[in-house]
C-alpha cells in the first residue's frame, strides 16, 4: 500500500496534477456542483467508500477513471448500516491520509460530510430479496443502512456511473437491484476483488488482525478458492474452514456464480468470495 501509494503519488506530481481536487463536506454544495456537472454535460463516476483507503479501493478509482469522466469518490462511516453491537464507533478514520492518497489517484472531487442524516431523518430504502440471506441474516437492517445511503449519494452527486467491487458481493447485487427497481438512471461498474500478496482481500478490517491472526486468516481465500474449483466447493469449504483454529464459519453459499463465505477468526468477521469454476 505505501509503496504503491507513493509511486503513484510522484507519478502525479510530476504530470503536474495535484492540488486539482475538489473537498466538498457539505450535502448540499455537493447536490449543486453534481448539477452544475450535469448540466455541463459531464456524466460523474461515483466510487462510494468508508475511507480509510486501500489498493481494494483505489482500483475502483482506477476503473471510474475509465469511464472519462469527472470521478467522485464519497467517504462516509455511515452509522445506518451499522448493527448495534458492531464496528462503528472504532471502524478506521484517516481523514488525512486518505485525502492524499484520493489526490494521488487523481480523483476530481472528494466528497466527505461531516453528518448525512437530520436528527428526524425517517425514510429509508428497503430491498426485500437479496437483502436477506448471508450477510443481511447476521447483520440485520445493514443493507437497508447501505441501500439508503447509496440511494443518497447518487442524488447527491448526480453520478452517472457508480463503481462497486466484488468484495462485497451481496451488496452489489441489492444495489443493482435497487438501482433497477427504482430506475435511478445510473450503470453499476463492478470490479473483481483486489488481494495482497499473501491472498487476503484487500480490507479497511484487515488492520484489526493480529499478525498471528492475520497469519491464519490467509487460510480463507486459499480454502476458499480451492473450493471454488470443486463440484462439493460449498460442503467443502464449510467443513474445511471450521477445522481451521479460531475459525468459526457465519456461511458459505453460492450465488451469482461465486462462491460467497463469511468467517469469523476469533472477533472478526471477514468476508470473501471467488468465481465458481465447476
Ligand atoms: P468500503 O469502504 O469497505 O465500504 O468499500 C467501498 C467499496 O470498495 C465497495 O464497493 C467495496 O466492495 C469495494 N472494495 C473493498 N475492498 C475491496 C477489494 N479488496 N477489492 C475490490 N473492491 C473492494
Amino acid at each position: 500500500m505505501e509503496r504503491r501509494f507513493y509511486r503513484l503519488k510522484e507519478k502525479v506530481e510530476a504530470s503536474g496534477e495535484t492540488g486539482r481536487m475538489r473537498f466538498i463536506e457539505d450535502p448540499e454544495e455537493m447536490q449543486a456542483e453534481g448539477l452544475r456537472l450535469r448540466r455541463g454535460g459531464a456524466l460523474p463516476a461515483l466510487v462510494p467508500t468508508m475511507g480509510a483507503l486501500h489498493p481494494g479501493h483505489l482500483a475502483l478509482v482506477q476503473r471510474a477513471k475509465e469511464e472519462g469522466a469527472p470521478v467522485i469518490v464519497s467517504i462516509y462511516v455511515n452509522p445506518l448500516q451499522f448493527g448495534p453491537q458492531e464496528d462503528f464507533a472504532a471502524y478506521p478514520r484517516q481523514e488525512e491520509a486518505d485525502r492524499q492518497t484520493c489526490e494521488a489517484a487523481g480523483v476530481d472531487l472528494l466528497f466527505s460530510p461531516r453528518e448525512l442524516y437530520a436528527g428526524d431523518h425517517s425514510t429509508y430504502v428497503t430491498e426485500e430479496a437479496l437483502s436477506f440471506g448471508r450477510c443481511g441474516r447476521s447483520r440485520p437492517g445493514h443493507f437497508r443502512g447501505v441501500a439508503t445511503v447509496v440511494a443518497k449519494l447518487l442524488n447527491l452527486t448526480q453520478a452517472a456511473v457508480a463503481v462497486f467491487g466484488w468484495k462485497d458481493a451481496q451488496q452489489l447485487s441489492v444495489i443493482r437491484r435497487m438501482i433497477r427497481d427504482l430506475a435511478f438512471p445510473v450503470r453499476v461498474v463492478p470490479v473483481e476483488i483486489q488481494r495482497d500478496l499473501d491472498g487476503l482481500a484487500w480490507s479497511s478490517r484487515n488492520r484489526y488482525l493480529s499478525p498471528e491472526q492475520r497469519k491464519r486468516a490467509t487460510a480463507f481465500p486459499r480454502i476458499l478458492a480451492e473450493a471454488a474449483r470443486r463440484p462439493d466447493g460449498r460442503a467443502w469449504a464449510t467443513v474445511e474452514l471450521n477445522r481451521m483454529p479460531g475459525f468459526r464459519v457465519d456461511y458459505v453459499e453460492v450465488a451469482d456464480g461465486r462462491l460467497c463465505a463469511a468467517v469469523w477468526i476469533d472477533k472478526i468477521r471477514l468476508i470473501d468470495n471467488f468465481p465458481c469454476e465447476s
